[in-house]
């Protein structure tokens, strides 16, 4: 009988999953596992949020792979290399499949792997994660594109892959289950209720991905363009979780999204403002492969010279507690607390405010944002950071300062996203509710000046501008 291995990293699901597919299709007894691997590595370590999404996740796969093919999920915990060669000594298969992941740590340890077990297994990966592989779209010249709507452009001729057609069929394992650990032994949870108040707000695991790709096509679709800027709306998916853990796939939104806008001639706009996103996430998984050192470097090297300010240990924590006395930065950053989650237009304003007017590296907004964050994605983080901060792939010429409170009247007119977050706020009238200049009912008085410190960070940035970028 052959056996094969399958191991589960960002794609927690059981359609259009390559591997599991080609595992099925080539050996009659498959082993599915997860690894939990984030101590014994320099993977960059999942932040809190993660690991509650992580833990639901994991009890869902273990749920529909029960359910759809009788297999149990295997759980083991260390150094991935040593805990596969163990897997494959106990259960004497001989396949190996996996995704791909494409963030630098987890390239390296799998090219490890890869060399180290080859003699013992044979080796399969595929990409369950991206519309095009990174190494599939180049500029004429062979090098990688570094402006988005190009990149775009070149997609768009290339046209988008589908998803894989064949659902997998419900059957029974045959052979023996090695031993496993159980989901509660890797201790994703942690003991402050915070995580149970966060999780009211989310149901994890592919059907649930899928209802809700439903249900926003149903709903939201057609008006995504005019809502999706709007904090206080329903305008957008909140799909970010459930696509970075790979309970669905980019493939199958984006087929789901044609097959709408096929019959609903209306909606043509919205889904292309739609599908621009969702090629938004493959844009920044593709510029990390690239340029894997934007993890923590800046892809704009005259950044390596930025003054940012030293001693921000006070500001840095009023951000993170939604205490700056900027209401729309601090309706943010509760949210973010709350639910695990922010909106895109107040993650830019928040980013802005952190790295322009508070001239705080980018970098500790990356590593709040990867510890509370339910979608805390390397790639999209890291790009999103970047981008705030000026450093990243931006087309636009000129120092980008977010006014938060122009912002904040435009995006949420009537304050009714502040009032949500900021119960200290819920009487103020909507004319002073974006700027309230003094401490109110208990809300503090701005930390910055917001004028004064955007002429800071211009300085900060005309030190900069005429070096050399490489
Ligand atoms: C500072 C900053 C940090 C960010 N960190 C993350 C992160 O860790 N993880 C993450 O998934 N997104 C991140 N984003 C991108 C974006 O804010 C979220 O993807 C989006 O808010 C998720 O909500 P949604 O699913 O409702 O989006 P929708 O508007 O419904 O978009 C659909 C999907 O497209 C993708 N997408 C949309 N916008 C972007 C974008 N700007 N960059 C990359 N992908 C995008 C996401 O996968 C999203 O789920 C960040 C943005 C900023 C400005």
């Amino acid at each position: 009988m052959k056996t094969a291995i399958i191991w589960f990293r960002q794609d927690l699901r059981l359609q259009d999953n390559p591997a599991l597919q080609s595992a099925l299709e080539h050996a009659e007894h498959i082993i599915p596992v997860f690894i939990d691997d984030t101590k014994s590595t320099s993977l960059s370590q999942p932040g809190s949020a993660s690991n509650v999404w992580l833990h639901h996740s994991l009890h869902s796969l273990t749920k529909d792979l029960q359910n759809t093919l009788g297999a149990s999920l295997i759980i083991r915990k260390g150094d991935p290399l040593n805990c596969l060669r163990t897997l494959l000594e106990e259960t004497g298969a001989e396949q190996l499949y996996w995704n791909r992941c494409y963030d630098p740590a987890s390239i390296a340890r799998d090219t490890i792997i890869k060399q180290q077990l080859a003699q013992q297994a044979s080796i399969k990966t595929f990409n369950a994660s991206l519309l095009y592989e990174p190494w599939e779209i180049l500029k004429a010249d062979n090098t990688p594109y570094r402006v988005y709507t190009a990149y775009w452009n070149r997609m768009r001729r290339f046209g988008f892959n589908h998803p894989l057609s064949m659902s997998v069929l419900a059957r029974q394992q045959q052979g023996p289950t090695p031993p496993s650990l159980c989901i509660n032994d890797l201790s994703l949870l942690p003991s402050l209720n915070w995580a149970d108040n966060m999780m009211q707000h989310w149901t994890v695991g592919e059907d649930e991905a899928h209802n809700k790709l439903t249900n926003f096509i149903n709903t939201h679709l057609l008006h995504y363009k005019e809502h999706r800027n709007n904090p206080h709306l329903t305008g957008t998916s909140s799909l970010s979780p459930h696509l970075h853990f790979g309970e669905i796939s980019p493939r199958q939104i984006v087929q789901a999204i044609i097959q709408y806008r096929d019959s609903h001639p209306r909606a043509t706009e919205a889904c292309e403002v739609f599908l621009k996103e969702i090629v938004w996430r493959d844009f920044a998984y593709y510029l990390l492969y690239h340029y894997p050192q934007t993890v923590d470097q800046p892809l704009d090297t005259r950044f390596e010279n930025f003054p940012w300010l030293c001693d921000t240990e006070a500001h840095l924590e009023a951000w993170q507690k939604g205490l700056t006395g900027i209401p729309i930065v601090d309706a943010g950053m509760r949210q973010l607390w709350h639910t695990g989650w922010m909106h895109n237009r107040v993650r830019m304003i928040v980013a802005s405010f952190l790295t322009k007017n508070l001239l705080i590296p980018w970098q500790e907004g990356e590593h709040w944002f990867r510890d509370t964050l339910v979608d805390a994605d390397l790639a999209s983080n890291v790009f999103g950071w970047q981008w705030a901060a000026g450093s990243g792939a931006d087309a636009a010429p000129y120092f980008r300062i977010f006014n938060p409170v122009l912002q904040s009247r435009k995006f949420d007119s009537e304050g009714e996203y502040i009032r949500c977050w900021i119960p200290e706020l819920a009487n103020m009238n909507s004319k002073h509710i974006h700027h309230p200049e003094k401490a109110f009912n208990g809300y503090p008085a701005p930390v910055v000046d917001l004028k004064a410190s955007r002429e800071r960070a211009l300085e900060a940035f005309s030190s900069i501008k005429n070096g050399s970028r490489h």
